[in-house]
């Protein structure tokens, strides 16, 4: 698959994926329908995958409740699962082309973000939980009886765990590590648009030394294998990334059998430029807060808010940069924003901008579908408009910034925290004080500062507001696939 290029290093061809099957119980079997997936940099369909049904998804629940509550994963002291997982991060290293063209294939995004990030998170994160794995201590507690009492942190049980299309290996893997390091069983339902690498990842974890029944893959849609995952009562826990809409939905279905739900959803960031940001800081952040992995992604930020002194500035900065940005084919190692990784999501991008027009916006920069086949868009800056617009308020997912003057911190603030979101915020200044001023105050479960997207899997990662509860890395997302018993002995 790697072909040596004397210009620009190794290159990726785009890989022929075989078509993808369900992963239960340690074997790979046949659905009894298929779902098309689409390379969205030309639309053309590039393989299929077995669409899971409720009895489908039944099997695989059963499989790994089989595996939880008889097989040996659960009761494997944590240093020997630590090994597995810290196979896992090897294995991903050593297949990282095969993920990356896949993953890159899948959703369109550019192979150098891929190999950079994506496939690189979640090596780390799989290094990071083998740690954790290995320190799953509980305590010793004094009470005033003849009694000696200690705590332990169990595995919850079967994870069912749903992620959505924009980051299929980190999203998952964030889920999938911590889950099995504390020694759950899991079955996963990847977003229907992009299946690809959860089948990788099944091959690699058993490669590694994962149990049969361990980890289970179901590709389907969610009205049908995402339904059945939730309401099946052999599932002890929910794990769900995707919109406020869906998480919204899951939430009510887990409350009915009160499951515990960990719920990261959407988010329409503000990114705060103050009047004494380092400029130079300010250009790349604010782009990369809005183009990277073509804007979809949850902690974008897509609404600029500029001090009122610097916001001629920093349009005119826009108009220039932005239209040079490099637009094209994913697998082209010099493309920095690749299609949106399907039509619908280009279609919902595209509505806004029309909507953003009506509204008397001025279109800054882009604004337009590239002619060209694939799901491609103008990264697009908007200005002036209403502050109640929808474009402002609501969550587009696309490259689209819309840009605001503010006159002082507390309206910045006040803007910022306007929306029904609160997952991520950022601002721009070089005054210290201000910078945690202001962050204390912004309604986010991160904040970044003179920067964007600075994560990393010892960071907790979660939402405020309708952006979620509960947190995903750090030894945080421990918490959600432990509980804690108490064990209290009589010394009489
Ligand atoms: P989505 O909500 O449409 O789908 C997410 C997952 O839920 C998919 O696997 C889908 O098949 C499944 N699903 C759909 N209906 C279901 C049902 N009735 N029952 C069970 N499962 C069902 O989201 P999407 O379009 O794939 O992803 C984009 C959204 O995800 C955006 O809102 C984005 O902000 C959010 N997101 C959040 C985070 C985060 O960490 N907070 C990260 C990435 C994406």
């Amino acid at each position: 698959m790697t072909t040596v290029d004397d210009r620009v290093g190794p290159v990726l061809s785009r890989p022929e994926p075989a078509p993808g099957r369900l992963f239960i119980a340690g074997q790979w079997r046949e659905g009894a329908e298929r779902r098309n997936v689409i390379d969205p940099a030309t639309g053309n369909v590039v393989t299929t995958v077995a669409e899971a049904t409720a009895a489908d998804v039944h099997d695989a629940v059963v499989a790994a409740r089989a595996a939880f509550d008889d097989g040996p994963w659960a009761r494997t002291p944590g240093r020997e699962r630590a090994r597995v997982l810290h196979r896992v991060a090897d294995l991903i290293r050593s297949r990282a082309d095969e993920l990356v063209a896949t993953e890159s294939l899948d959703v369109g995004k550019p192979v150098t973000l891929c190999r950079a990030v994506d496939v690189e998170t979640i090596a780390e994160q799989y290094e990071y939980y083998s740690a954790m794995a290995q320190s799953l201590d509980g305590a010793t507690r004094q009470i005033p009886i003849p009694a000696h009492a200690y705590t332990v942190r169990e595995p919850i049980g079967v994870v069912g765990a749903i992620t959505p299309f924009n980051f299929p290996l980190i999203l998952s893997s964030s889920k999938i590590a911590p889950a099995l390091a504390a020694g759950n069983t899991i079955v996963h339902k990847p977003a229907e648009d992009t299946p690809l690498s959860a089948l990788l990842m099944a091959e690699i974890l058993t490669e590694a030394g994962v149990p049969d029944g361990v980890i289970n893959v179901v590709t389907g849609s969610g009205a049908v294998a995402g339904e059945a995952l939730l309401r099946h009562p052999g599932v002890d826990k929910i794990a769900f990334t995707g919109s406020t809409a869906v998480g919204r939905h899951a939430a009510q279905v887990a409350g009915e059998s009160l499951k515990p739900i960990t719920l990261e959803l959407g988010g329409n960031a503000a990114h705060i430029i103050f009047e004494d940001a380092d400029f130079d800081k300010v250009v790349g952040a604010v782009i990369k807060a809005f183009v990277f992995n073509t804007g979809q992604f949850c902690m974008a930020g897509p609404r600029l808010l500029v001090a009122e002194p610097l916001y001629d500035t920093v349009l005119g900065m826009l108009a220039q940069v932005v239209p040079g940005l490099p637009v094209g084919d994913p697998f082209d190692e010099s493309t920095v924003i690749g299609p949106m990784a399907g039509e619908r999501h280009l279609a919902k991008a595209q509505e806004y901008i029309a909507l953003a027009r009506t509204q008397g916006a001025r279109v800054v920069a882009g604004g337009e579908r590239l002619d060209s086949p694939g799901f491609y868009l103008q990264p697009t800056v908007l200005a002036g408009l209403p502050s109640d617009s929808r474009v402002i308020r609501e969550e587009i997912f696309g490259p689209v910034l819309t840009v605001e003057p503010f006159w002082d911190e507390q309206e910045a603030i006040a803007m910022a925290n306007s929306t029904p979101y609160g997952l991520a915020a950022g601002l721009q200044t070089e005054n210290l004080a201000r910078a945690h001023r202001v962050a204390a105050r912004l309604q986010a479960g991160i904040v970044w500062v003179n920067d964007w997207a600075m994560l990393d899997p010892a960071v907790p990662f979660g939402g405020v507001k309708q952006s979620g509860s509960g947190r995903e890395y750090g030894p945080e997302a421990l918490d959600a696939y432990t509980r804690t018993k108490s064990v209290v002995i009589s010394l009489a």
